[in-house]
């Protein structure tokens, strides 16, 4: 036994010392029973600092009765460590048999949050910080957790010279002053910030803490003088109004005098708050009374008068600040509150709930919800109920942990398998199952705030599976897998094009690179702006046909025909470029280039497209997309092409459309546009083989009466 009962009894004693009160026997009774069954759980565990290891979470409980939070909260306090470090022999269904769910709750919590390592000391890390905190209230539906977490932590750093590795040090201090303190300013609890800045302060910066504290103790005597005699003069002066006030000294802590001095660029000797004094009175109005006082008093500085009563603090911190400057001719801080006003400055959140509690009403949950609601700010608007804000909280997002106590944030809902893809995306395609807090649990598993969730990888897996799509919640983890698929698919298609480029490899016995080096196959990437994968992909997927590219290659001329004929409809073949045959091209639709006009080929993301050399479009194009190009000599085809003709009178109209039928003109397209009564514009689409044929076309239409002028569009 590691306590004895008199030891056991002496500890009860200074929880009510600390408390401020005595406890009734059932509470004596439970902390007995806590005391003995941390005794189990820690038993044979020591601290660095030698000490058995019961002495942390009972030193934890004495800043949880010091705070003046309930037995419960004390309770948790001693068992907070007791699952995750008892090996078993303490579990969460034993804490909750021998005293119930709230306590088994608090503890649970407790343990849940010391799992998390907060990524601290990088600034772009701030976001994470956030996050933490996000995580920590979201987890803790019951506040006590971060009260005993934050008493936990506090002794922690308290001991923390025992701590041999520097770098450990460093970290905790790290943590501690980015995540845990901050927690404290954000519920008010100011003791308790401010003794953890200042610990972490030490141990981070060790040279600047020293020397602050040297200046601090400098002119403490003198100082000090000096206020007790504002001190008398005040009181004096408040006594002469009947007012009945405490008023004391108020020192600055380090880390925020450190912090002025670096935010502010000021010397020590420069600030100004050094020396402040607080007054503390009945009731609000004899606030605002002591004010009138005080600056009839010493002359107020301009500026620096707030009101922290009309206009609390987000926190919700009250009071009313004013510096002043003395007969001496420096500058003296004074803020002024009530009792309670005080409490809640140095206790925040626990004040207000102590308060409340004494008036028996209030339940702490409902108070800490509320108070989440108005950090959330947008969260305070249009809830129906405490349970809709509750549900609201908790819905829309779950924040989960890796063993290693990163934490993964999540959306609502959430499986194993979209936590496995938030981690990494290779460890979501090769998912073979999850363990949740060291149970195996099916991949549909909702996870839950706190859990610790490992991915059981398959190292033989083929990749992910079409029907987890189904059990995927976050739309970030079906993009991966549907990506997975995709990318699958293209793979395939590379693979197919590669026998390809194979067979007429060895067809023409030639490598596979000496083709794919070949001026035919380099030429048609660079007029189609593709790369060599693209290209093979176009042969897998058989934009490019075998055959197709044994023509482009000048084999199997015999073939060429059966081709053409295949793809007659389709004008490839008819242009040479460069002095090669060339598949697979366009003609531009600005221009409408026909056998005949002297064209050029630019290379496009669309493939290779045939332009009139005049073309408007292909001034300004560079010469390494361009591509010298010649019609063949052999092509059959008809193409489409404007013409654009003027004329007299729309009564000429049905009359040269039928002339051009009678002449055999192939005309695909017609329209006509009255400008004015003596002028009209027709459009006509006609189909020519040549440039040859269509000149004649327009001498035909020139010669009509009526017809004042023919041009090709
Ligand atoms: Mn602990």
């Amino acid at each position: 036994m590691v306590t004895t009962e008199t030891t056991k009894m002496e500890i009860i004693q200074e929880f009510e010392r600390l408390l401020g009160r005595k406890l009734e026997e059932p509470a004596i009774q439970k902390l007995e029973k806590a005391i003995q069954l941390a005794e189990i759980a820690y038993e044979g565990l020591y601290r660095k600092s030698g000490e058995p290891f019961i002495s942390h979470p009972i030193e934890v409980a004495k800043i949880v009765a010091d705070l003046k939070l309930d037995v419960d909260s004390l309770v948790a306090a001693i068992l907070h460590d007791a699952i995750e470090d008892s090996s078993g022999r303490v579990t969460y269904e034993m804490i909750e048999k021998e005293f119930g769910k709230d306590i088994a709750l608090i503890v649970d919590g407790v343990t849940k949050v010391s799992r998390i390592n907060a990524p601290v000391g990088n600034i772009e890390q701030k976001k994470k910080v956030e996050t933490i905190q996000k995580m920590l209230f979201a987890m803790a539906e019951d506040v006590r957790v971060i009260f005993v977490k934050l008493a936990d932590r506090l002794h922690n750093m308290r001991t923390i010279d025992f701590v041999e590795d520097e770098e450990k040090r460093r970290y905790k201090a790290m943590e501690t002053l980015e995540v845990y303190a901050p927690i404290a300013h954000k519920l008010g609890i100011n003791v308790i910030r401010s003794e953890l800045e200042d610990l972490s302060f030490k141990v981070l910066h060790y040279d600047e803490y020293q020397r602050i504290k040297n200046l601090v103790a400098q002119k403490k005597v003198e100082r000090e003088e000096r206020l007790t005699n504002y001190i008398q003069q005040l009181q004096s002066a408040l006594q002469e109004h009947d007012i009945d006030a405490f008023v004391e000294g108020r020192y600055k802590h380090y880390y925020s005098i450190w912090n002025k001095m670096i935010r502010k660029g000021r010397d020590f000797n420069e600030l100004y708050d050094l020396l402040g004094m607080r007054i503390i009175v009945t009731d609000v109005t004899t606030c605002y009374t002591v004010v009138g006082i005080i600056h009839s008093l010493w002359v107020p500085l301009p500026g620096r008068f707030k009101d922290y009563i009309a206009t609390p603090k987000s926190n919700g911190y009250r009071s009313i600040h004013t510096t002043v400057v003395t007969q001496f001719g420096e500058p003296l801080e004074i803020q002024i509150r009530d009792q309670q006003m005080h409490e809640e400055a140095e206790y925040g959140l626990i004040a207000h709930w102590a308060y409340k509690e004494g008036h028996g009403t209030i339940d702490m949950k409902q108070e800490w919800l509320v108070r989440l609601a108005e950090w959330r700010k947008e969260l305070s608007q249009g809830y129906a109920s405490l349970d809709d804000l509750k549900r609201e909280l908790q819905m829309s997002e779950v924040f989960v942990l890796t063993p290693k106590g990163e934490i993964i944030h999540l959306p609502y809902g959430a499986t194993p398998i979209d936590f496995a893809y938030a981690v990494h995306t290779e460890i979501g395609h090769h998912y073979g199952g999850a363990r949740v807090n060291g149970k195996i649990v099916p991949i549909d598993h909702q996870l839950s705030n706190g859990d610790v969730v490992e991915i059981i990888v398959n190292k033989v897996s083929p990749g992910p599976s079409l029907d987890w799509l189904r059990y995927a919640k976050s739309p970030r983890t079906k993009a991966k897998i549907k990506r997975f698929f995709k990318e699958k698919e293209k793979e395939q298609l590379l693979e197919r094009g590669k026998d390809v480029l194979r067979r007429v490899a060895k067809k023409i016995n030639i490598s596979i690179d000496e083709l794919l080096q070949s001026q035919e196959i380099q030429k048609y990437q660079s007029m189609h702006q593709i790369d060599e994968e693209e290209f093979t992909t176009r042969l897998g997927d058989k934009s490019i046909t075998q055959e197709e590219l044994l023509i482009m290659l000048g084999y199997k001329e015999q073939q060429k025909k059966k081709v053409e004929q295949k793809k007659k409809r389709s004008p490839t073949s008819m242009v040479l470029v460069d002095g090669l045959e060339t598949l697979d091209i366009l003609f531009a639709k600005c221009c409408n280039p026909i056998p005949g006009d002297s064209i050029v080929g630019v290379s496009s993301k669309r493939g290779l497209v045939i332009h009139r050399s005049n073309c408007r479009n292909v001034i300004g194009v560079g010469n390494d997309r361009k591509f010298p190009a010649l019609w063949r000599s052999d092509i059959t085809s008809q193409f489409g092409v404007v013409l654009k003709m003027e004329i007299d009178r729309k009564e000429r109209v049905p009359d040269i459309l039928s002339r051009a039928i009678e002449q055999k003109i192939e005309v695909r397209n017609f329209k006509f546009e009255t400008i004015d009564y003596d002028f009209v514009i027709i459009s006509m689409n006609v189909a020519v083989r040549s440039l040859e044929e269509f000149k004649e076309v327009i001498y035909f239409f020139s010669s009509i009466p009526g017809v004042r002028k023919v041009v090709r569009s």
